[in-house]
């Protein structure tokens, strides 16, 4: 029997795993894949208060999960299906066999969106990605198309400027979402040019990426456009499908959680990208772990 059950090894899990496990609880953090989430495929990271120069998501995770192992936090690669009340908790239900808790925290993060273009899901992984800094190295000296204006995308077609010859970030606005720092950046980049009011209709290829077509969406103009890669930065979805009627979600799928972490469900959390917030960041998605945490501490205290 665990006092919590973390789900997700991503900052928010890590965080939540470190502060539980300070608070002298019996922790298990459970992950599907790798520990890191989302973040774990950033080249750098700037804006993490107190992240020495050249921090990297692989690198700042990995000792996330070493200061839980300093703390006796436990680790199992199970992917979480559902869990029930019991009397004394909740039952959860992995791939791998039912684990006992008295408490939950959700921080299953979020995963990257896709266009829905003709050729997109066909050619992924033949020359379509959603990393960077998985795939950047397979296009030295060619030709790539960015998709999207936001931050990831700008800060990703920036990283990309050190293997790709050309670079062309398309936008379906006539002006990028990303911070003004990253615009800047991008415009005096000699590698970037930009497509703006536009959308990729489709991405061609025989077995690899060979053009794509775009449309301006103000004069309707088509284009056929050489390119060697797609890389997609058009925003997230939070991995919130296991929670369907059982947790409470927004519009948009995200878990709805109290200022406290505490979801409709007494003794089930959520902390970080899975959560409905307003900023997306490794220093809120710690911080929520925390708040989590700390709540579920209380929780715990209260039952006794
Ligand atoms: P985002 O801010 O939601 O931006 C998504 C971009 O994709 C937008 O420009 C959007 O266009 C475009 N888009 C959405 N759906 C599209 C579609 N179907 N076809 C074409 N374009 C589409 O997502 P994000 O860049 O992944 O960032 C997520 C959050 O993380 C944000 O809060 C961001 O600030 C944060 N973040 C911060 C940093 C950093 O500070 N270092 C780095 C990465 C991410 P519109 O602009 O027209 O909506």
């Amino acid at each position: 029997m665990y006092d919590t059950i973390i789900v997700g090894a991503g900052p928010a899990g890590l965080a939540a795993g470190i502060y539980a496990a300070r608070g002298a609880l019996k922790v298990l953090i459970i992950e599907k894949s790798g520990i890191g989430g989302q973040i774990a495929t950033s080249w750098e990271i700037e804006n993490y208060p107190g992240a020495p120069p050249n921090s990297n998501g692989p690198g700042l995770t990995e000792r996330m999960r070493e200061q839980c192992e300093e703390f006796g936090v436990e680790f199992a690669t199970k992917a979480y299906r559902s869990s029930q009340k019991t009397e004394n908790g909740f039952i959860v239900e992995t791939d791998a066999g039912s684990l006992e808790t008295q408490t939950i925290i959700m921080a299953t993060g979020a995963e990257p969106k896709l266009i829905g273009c003709k050729g997109e899901k066909e050619l992924r992984g033949m020359g379509v990605s959603y990393c960077a800094t998985c795939d950047a190295n397979f296009f030295k000296g060619l030709k790539v198309a960015v998709i999207g204006g936001g931050d990831t995308a700008l800060e990703e077609a920036l990283y990309l400027t050190k293997f790709a010859k050309e670079i062309i970030i398309i936008h379906r606005r006539n002006e990028l979402r990303g911070a003004k720092i990253l615009q800047h950046r991008i415009q005096e980049n000699e590698k970037i040019s930009m497509m703006l009011s536009s959308v990729v209709e489709e991405i061609k290829g025989n077995g690899l990426v060979e053009a794509i077509t775009v449309k301006n969406v103000v004069t309707g103009e088509i284009a056929e456009v050489p390119i060697d890669g797609v890389f997609v930065f058009v925003g997230q979805k939070p991995n919130s499908e296991a929670f369907v009627g059982h947790l409470e979600r927004d519009a948009r799928d995200y878990l709805i959680t109290d200022d406290e972490m505490r979801t409709n469900v007494p003794g089930i959390f959520a902390a970080g990208d899975v959560r409905r917030k307003s900023l997306r960041q490794v220093v809120t998605a710690t911080a929520d772990g925390a708040i989590a945490a700390v709540n579920v501490i209380k929780f715990i205290e209260e039952l006794k």
